[in-house]
């Protein structure tokens, strides 16, 4: 079972294709110890708990700690065993937070959308000018240096899909083992963007296959792609105690069009995870709502079709592993990642 908690609205950055509508807004320590009992609630043995945002690291790092500490605890007491996720920006790291998350056994999914360039273009910082690229990588050699469980969630944009071969490469030689390309929801491609897509996506394939043999790094997307795109349809606690599909907590403002998506509250002693899981909105509803909301329902065609994209990408890309018979390296390194 897996359970996300979108653990505050405010954030750092500003990433250009970002829809989270920022507030300073924090979840409360008891939600977070609530919304372990009630993963912990689960018939299933093996759990899952993902810190997610805005920025997760902008909360004190103490109660991230505790709600570990207490996850942890709760599910040894009860036969079971709890994996915790963070996805970061990466920028708030340093060697006691790293140190914390190796010990305990975190998985970190650091948001870097490529090279220098594409990083700095996509992920501006909140309120100046100044790179965010440099903020991230330093902290990679510590996370690789520590042997943490992480790998890299890269978005591409219109602008930034001219550099995708440059941005892969630069992702694996910066040390990653396991990247993560998504395509931007929102901004639209044109057709001559959409060409040189393509374009882009086939030469990924020979650099992505290189990159697994030699280096054993695997792509994610070919295990793991959702078509046309994937949303994040996880159940998830938002700040303030309700529970939807994840997309819905932190990506729709109107709390009254949110609010018609409540699963329940976790403050409520009677919830099972069990009876919740199977109301989550499907993909494609998830991404109609969002478009919708966020006022962009005329780019739904167009990043759908950037989307596909992917698909006939993820399809080339396991033939290819098939032919060169490389299909069993990428599942053994992917084999703690759950298909979809
Ligand atoms: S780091 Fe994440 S939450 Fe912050 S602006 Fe970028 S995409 Fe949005």
């Amino acid at each position: 079972m897996y359970l996300l908690v979108v653990t505050t609205w405010a954030c750092n950055l500003r990433c250009t294709y970002c829809k989270v509508h920022f507030e300073n807004k924090y979840i409360p320590e008891d939600y977070l110890f609530k919304a372990v009992d009630l993963l912990c609630g689960s018939q299933d043995k093996e759990l899952k708990l993902e810190f997610f945002g805005g920025e997760p690291l902008l909360l004190p790092f103490d109660l991230i700690r505790r709600t570990i500490e207490y996850g942890e605890r709760k599910a040894a007491s009860l036969g079971k065993t709890v994996k915790f996720i963070m996805t970061t920006n990466a920028t708030l790291l340093d060697e006691a937070k790293i140190a914390y998350f190796k010990e305990h056994g975190v998985l970190l999914i650091v948001s870097l959308d490529g090279d220098r360039r594409s990083h700095n273009k996509n992920r501006p910082r909140m309120g100046c000018k100044d790179e965010t690229y440099p903020l991230v990588v330093k902290n990679l050699p510590m996370i690789f240096r520590n042997g943490l469980d992480a790998y890299c969630y890269t978005v591409v944009t219109p602008d930034t899909a001219p550099r995708l071969i440059e941005s892969f490469n630069s992702l694996v030689e910066l040390g990653f083992k396991k990247v993560w390309i998504m395509v931007s929801c929102g901004p639209k491609f044109t057709d001559a963007k959409l060409k040189l897509l393509r374009k882009k996506l086939k030469e990924l394939v020979p650099a992505a296959v290189a990159a697994l043999k030699d280096r054993g790094v695997a792509l994610l997307n070919v295990k793991n792609w959702l078509s046309p795109m994937p949303m994040n349809t996880e159940l998830s606690v938002n700040i303030d105690g309700n529970i939807y599909s994840a997309c819905l907590a932190y990506l729709v403002k109107d709390d009254a069009v949110r609010n018609r998506y409540i699963l329940g509250h976790i403050s409520d002693p009677e919830l099972k995870i069990d009876d919740l899981h199977p109301g989550r909105l499907s993909n494609t509803r998830a991404m109609s709502i969002i478009y919708r909301e966020n006022g962009i329902v005329g780019n739904l065609r167009n990043n759908v079709k950037a989307g596909l994209l992917f698909t006939e990408f993820a399809g080339k890309m396991r033939a290819e592993l098939a032919k060169k018979r490389l299909l069993k390296k990428y599942n053994k390194l992917t084999s703690d990642i759950e298909g979809r």
